[in-house]
C-alpha cells in the first residue's frame, strides 16, 4: 500500500537542496547460517550534506551497511533514520526512488540504452515522457557523455570509465538528496579516476548532497572526502575524522598501515602553498608554480627541478614570494617530513 504521509515525506526531503542527516544507531545485520555478524553495532551519525567515505577491506560489511540505508536488506537490530525518520517506517520502494545508489560494478541495466538507463527512476516517478528526456539529457551532459553520441547507446558499447559516468548519472536523475555510491569509480583506470573524481567534487560542490561513497583506495578518499570511516572486520570503526587529522595522527597500527607509505607527502596534498610562510622571491629563472597550488605540488617541483627553491606565482605571473623544502617541512610541525636518513 503506497503511503501518503511516507510519500510526502520522501519529496520533501528531495526538495532540500542541502542534503539531509543520515544517524545509524547500533546497527548489527547477521546473515543467516553466518557464524559472525557482516554488520555489528555500527553507529554513525552523519550532518546534511557531508561526503563521508568508508574504507576497509574486503568483506568488512561497507556494501551491507549501505543496502541497510535503502532498505534492500533489513539490520537485525538497531536503527537507521533519514532526516530524522526511521527508514523501517518508510516505504522501501519510495526510499529507494529517493535515494540514488551506485552499485559495485556499475549494474546498468544491458538491455536497455544508456538514456533509458538514466531515466528509469523518473519514469517510475511518473515524469513525463518530455521532463524524463530533458532530464536524460542534462545529466549526460553534467557527467560529459555527449547525449547525441551516448543516449541511444547500449551499455557495452561504452568503455569502463563512460559506464560509470552514466551510472553516476543515473543515480542522479531524480536529485536525490542522498546518494550511496559503493566503489562507483572502481572498473577505471588511473588518469580515468582522476578525472571521474575532479568532475565528481565539482559536481557535489554545486549539489551538496548527502553521500556516503566505499573505496579501497585511501589516496581517493583523502581527495574527496569530508570524513573518512576507516573499517575493519563487522564494519567496526576504527577511526572517523577528516583526512586531514586521519593524516596527522593515525588512532593506532591498523589506521597507519591503510594509510600505507608517505603519510607525511599525503598531507602534504591537502595543504595549499598560501599554508606556508613565503620566502622572498627567488632570483629570476627560478621554477615557478601558480599560488593555487598545494604543497605537494610545491614538493614535487622542487624534487623534479633539482632547484634549492621554487618561486609562488600569482595568476599574471608575478612572483610572490619562495618556498624550500625547510619552508614546506615547517607547515607540518618539525622533522614531519622524511629528511636526513630519519628511520
Ligand atoms: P564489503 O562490501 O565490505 O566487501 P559485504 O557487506 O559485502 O562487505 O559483506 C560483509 C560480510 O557479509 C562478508 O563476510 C560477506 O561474505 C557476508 N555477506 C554478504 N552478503 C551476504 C549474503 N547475502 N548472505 C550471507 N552472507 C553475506
Ligand atoms: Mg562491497
Amino acid at each position: 500500500m503506497p503511503d501518503i504521509t511516507n510519500t510526502g515525506f520522501l519529496t520533501a526531503i528531495s526538495q532540500q537542496s542541502a542534503g539531509v542527516s543520515i544517524e545509524l544507531d547500533s546497527v548489527t545485520k547477521r546473515y543467516p547460517g553466518q557464524p559472525a555478524p557482516a554488520v555489528e553495532n555500527f553507529s554513525m551519525n552523519i550532518r546534511p550534506g557531508e561526503l563521508i567515505i568508508f574504507v576497509g577491506p574486503s568483506g568488512c560489511g561497507k556494501t551491507t551497511t549501505m543496502k541497510m540505508i535503502n532498505r534492500i536488506i533489513e539490520p537485525t537490530s538497531g536503527s537507521i533514520r533519514i532526516d530524522g525518520k526511521d527508514v523501517l517506517s518508510l516505504d522501501p520502494n519510495q526510499l529507494r526512488r529517493h535515494i540514488g545508489y551506485v552499485i559495485q560494478q556499475i549494474g546498468l541495466f544491458p538491455h536497455r540504452t544508456i538514456a533509458e538507463n538514466i531515466g528509469t527512476v523518473p519514469k517510475m516517478l511518473g515524469w513525463s515522457k518530455g521532463k524524463v528526456a530533458e532530464r536524460v539529457d542534462e545529466l549526460l551532459r553534467t557527467v560529459q557523455l555527449d547525449p547525441a553520441v551516448f543516449a541511444n547507446r547500449y551499455p557495452r558499447q561504452l568503455s569502463g570509465g563512460q559506464q560509470q559516468r552514466a551510472g553516476v548519472a543515473r543515480a542522479l536523475a531524480a536529485n536525490p538528496p542522498v546518494m550511496l555510491m559503493d566503489e562507483p569509480f572502481g572498473a577505471t583506470d588511473p588518469i580515468t579516476r582522476e578525472k571521474l573524481q575532479a568532475e565528481f567534487l565539482r559536481l557535489q560542490a554545486e549539489l551538496g548532497k548527502t553521500i556516503i561513497f566505499v573505496t579501497h583506495d585511501f589516496e581517493e578518499a583523502i581527495r574527496l572526502g569530508d570524513r573518512i570511516a576507516v573499517m575493519s572486520e563487522r564494519s567496526q570503526i576504527e577511526q572517523f575524522d577528516t583526512p586531514a587529522n586521519i593524516l596527522a595522527a593515525p588512532a593506532n597500527e591498523y589506521v597507519s598501515s591503510f594509510i600505507g607509505q608517505g603519510a607525511a607527502i599525503k598531507r602534504l596534498t591537502l595543504i595549499p602553498v598560501t599554508e606556508a610562510r613565503l620566502l622572498p622571491a627567488a632570483a629570476e629563472g627560478t621554477p615557478s608554480m601558480p599560488i593555487d597550488g598545494s604543497l605537494r605540488d610545491a614538493l614535487d617541483l622542487i624534487v623534479l627541478t633539482g632547484s634549492a627553491s621554487i618561486n609562488v606565482v600569482d595568476p599574471d605571473g608575478q612572483p610572490m614570494g619562495s618556498l624550500d623544502h625547510a619552508s614546506i617541512s615547517a607547515v607540518l610541525g618539525a622533522g614531519s617530513l622524511p629528511v636526513g636518513g630519519r628511520p
